[in-house]
Order: C-alpha cells, then sequence, then structure tokens
C-alpha cells in the first residue's frame, strides 16, 4: 500500500488533533469537519480499504468499532453517524481505511 498522509499522522510526522489512541488504533479530529463533531479512527495497520481487509484482520475490524462506541462516548455522543467509504466512487479520499464518527446535529439520510 502506498504511503498516505494518515501514516504520517500515526508517526507524527504531521501534527492532528488526537483524541483517542491505542496499540492497534488511533482516533483524531477531521480537518475539514462535516459536523460540530467529526472523528476519524484509523487502524495503525496500513490497509488501504475496507474490501481490502483480510480474515487475519477480524479481530481489528471489531476492535476499531468498539473504538467508535468508546470515542463517542468520551465525547459525550448519544446519537451519531458512522461512515467507512470504500473506493472513490463512494467518497474514499485518503486510502488508508478510516471510520468516519459524525454527530452534534440532526443527519440527513440518504447521503448524497
Ligand atoms: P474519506 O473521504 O477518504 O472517507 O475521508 C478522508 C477524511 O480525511 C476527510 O474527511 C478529510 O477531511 C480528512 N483529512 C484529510 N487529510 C487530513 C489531515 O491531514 N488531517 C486530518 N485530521 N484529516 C484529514
Amino acid at each position: 500500500m502506498s504511503e498516505t498522509i494518515f501514516s504520517k499522522i500515526i508517526r507524527r510526522e504531521i501534527p492532528a488533533d488526537i483524541v483517542y489512541e491505542d496499540e492497534l488504533c488511533l482516533a483524531f479530529n477531521d480537518i475539514a469537519p462535516q459536523a460540530p463533531v467529526h472523528i476519524l479512527v484509523i487502524p495503525k495497520k496500513a490497509i488501504a480499504k475496507l474490501s481490502e481487509a483480510e480474515s487475519e484482520d477480524h479481530a481489528l475490524m471489531g476492535h476499531l468499532l468498539l473504538t467508535v462506541k468508546r470515542v463517542a462516548e468520551q465525547v459525550g455522543l448519544t446519537d451519531y453517524r458512522t461512515v467507512i467509504n470504500t473506493g472513490a466512487e463512494a467518497g474514499q479520499t485518503v486510502f488508508h481505511m478510516h471510520l468516519h464518527i459524525l454527530g452534534g446535529r440532526p443527519l440527513d439520510w440518504p447521503p448524497g
């Protein structure tokens, strides 16, 4: 997988507003928030997109979802949306898998 900006954030080569970290993942505020709360949860393992996750990533995928729950609680969100854009046509722009946490305002459905 080619290098992305998120690898540089993991290595602290560029700054980010980090809200949670453990041995497997990192969560930080999105640089261009689309809601009052907009946090990205990323695995430290460089997986380009969800469709490239493998069976060996089973526990990691669960860990990422439970980290969404943990971070949402940490920032006081009860209602929120979790989004994983997979591939350019779905809106993915950074090819290091990530989960968006969006909240703090009413969210429309369906998305554009
Ligand atoms: P995607 O469109 O790939 O699902 O989401 C990528 C997200 O990463 C976007 O919401 C974008 O604003 C965010 N982003 C891109 N570059 C940076 C950065 O350097 N720092 C932070 N904190 N967020 C970034």
